[in-house]
C-alpha cells in the first residue's frame, strides 16, 4: 500500500561538495514498521551503521567509490537481519536465488548476477563481472563457476539459512489465502558513494521478493532499474516491487530527469518514486547521492531503512519516516 508523501526523505543541500558521501538501505518492504520493537529497530539500526562504518573506513582513506560500495554491501550480506546473503528470503520451490548488480560512474561499467545459490558475496560475484569487461550479466551455474574462476568465495545453500525466513516460506506455502499475495519485497540491500575524487558508485544485492517464481529476475540486478551511477549525474540503489522498478527503469531515469531536464536530485528522485511508482501502487524507495554530494532517501511504503555519512559528520540511520 502506498503512503502519504510524508515519506519524503531530504537532506539539506551542502554549499561545497563534501570530500565523501556514503548512503545505504536495507529495503523498503513489507515490515511491522509502526509496530516494530525497540529492540529489532536498534538491531537494523546497528546494521546499517556497521556498514556505513566499513564503508567510511574506505573513503577516509581515499578509496574509491566502487570499493566503498562493496565494504559496506559485503557487511549487509553478511547481517541475516537483511534480505540479502545470509538471510536472503525463498523462493516457491525453497530455494534461495540472489541477484546483485554494480556499476561505477567514471566509465559507466557495470556487472550484474542473477540466480546465484552458493556465492557467498553475491556483489563480489557482479563486480568481478564488471571488472572482467567481457559481459554485463551472467546468470544461474554460469555465474556461479565464472565468479568462483575469479576467486570469488562459494558457499553450501544452507550457509543462506534464517529460520525467521524459512518460517515465512513455509507459511506462504501451506496457506493458500497468503499465496495469493506472496509476492513482498523484505529487505534488499544498496549503497552508493561519492569518493575523494569525484567518481560515484551503486550496488544493489538481494535474495528478491519472497515466494517469487523460480526463475523470477528482479529489478536489483537490472543495471538502469535497480541499480546506476554516472558522474555526470547521480549514483542510485533502489528497493521495491522490482517489475515496476524495471518497466519504468527506476533508477536511470533519475540520471535521466537531471541530465535531459535539468532537474535536481530531489526533484528527480521524488518525481520517480513519489508521484510516478506511487500512482501505479509500486512500493518501494531509492537512495542516491549526485556529483555535487546531495542525497535523495524518498520511499512511499510506511519505511525503509537507510543511512548516510559525509566526511567529518556522524552517520545518520533511520527506520521509518521522520516525524
Ligand atoms: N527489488 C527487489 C526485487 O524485486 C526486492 C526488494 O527490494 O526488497 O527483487
Amino acid at each position: 500500500m502506498i503512503l502519504s508523501l510524508a515519506g519524503f526523505a531530504q537532506k539539506a543541500m551542502p554549499e561545497e561538495r563534501p570530500p565523501y558521501v556514503l548512503v545505504v538501505h536495507g529495503g523498503a518492504g513489507a515490515m511491522e514498521w509502526e509496530n516494530m520493537s525497540d529492540e529489532a529497530r536498534r538491531g537494523y539500526e546497528a546494521g546499517l551503521l556497521e556498514a556505513l562504518s566499513a564503508g567510511e573506513e574506505v573513503l577516509k582513506k581515499g578509496g574509491t567509490s566502487i570499493d566503498t560500495v562493496v565494504a559496506a554491501i559485503t557487511r549487509l550480506e553478511d547481517n541475516p537481519l537483511f534480505n540479502a546473503g545470509r538471510g536472503a528470503v525463498y523462493n516457491e520451490a525453497g530455494h534461495i536465488a540472489h541477484d546483485a548488480s554494480i556499476m561505477e560512474g567514471k566509465q559507466g561499467k557495470a556487472g550484474a548476477v542473477g540466480m546465484v545459490g552458493i556465492i557467498k558475496h553475491p556483489i563480489l560475484a557482479a563486480k568481478a563481472v564488471m571488472d572482467d569487461g567481457r559481459h554485463v550479466f551472467l546468470v544461474g551455474r554460469g555465474a556461479e563457476l565464472f565468479a568462483s574462476s575469479k576467486g570469488v568465495d562459494t558457499v553450501s545453500p544452507d550457509y543462506f539459512y534464517t529460520k525467521e525466513r524459512h518460517d515465512a516460506w513455509e507459511k506462504t506455502r501451506k496457506t493458500r489465502l497468503e499465496r495469493e499475495f506472496p509476492l513482498q519485497p523484505k529487505g534488499t540491500v544498496g549503497a552508493v558513494a561519492l569518493d575523494m575524487n569525484g567518481n560515484l558508485a551503486a550496488g544493489t544485492s538481494t535474495g528478491g521478493m519472497h515466494y517469487k517464481r523460480v526463475g523470477r529476475l528482479g529489478d536489483s540486478p537490472v543495471i538502469g532499474a535497480g541499480t546506476w551511477a554516472d558522474n555526470n549525474s547521480c549514483a542510485v540503489s533502489a528497493t521495491g516491487h522490482g517489475e515496476y522498478f524495471i518497466r519504468n527503469t527506476v533508477a536511470s531515469d533519475i540520471s535521466a530527469r537531471m541530465k535531459y531536464l535539468g532537474q535536481s536530485l530531489q526533484e528527480a528522485a521524488n518525481e520517480v518514486v513519489m508521484v510516478r511508482l506511487a500512482t501505479l501502487d509500486a512500493g518501494g524507495g531509492i537512495i542516491a547521492v549526485d556529483r555535487k554530494g546531495n542525497i535523495a532517501m524518498p520511499f512511499n511504503t510506511a519505511g525503509m531503512f537507510r543511512g548516510y555519512v559525509r566526511a567529518g559528520e556522524k552517520p545518520y540511520v533511520a527506520v521509518s519516516k521522520e516525524k
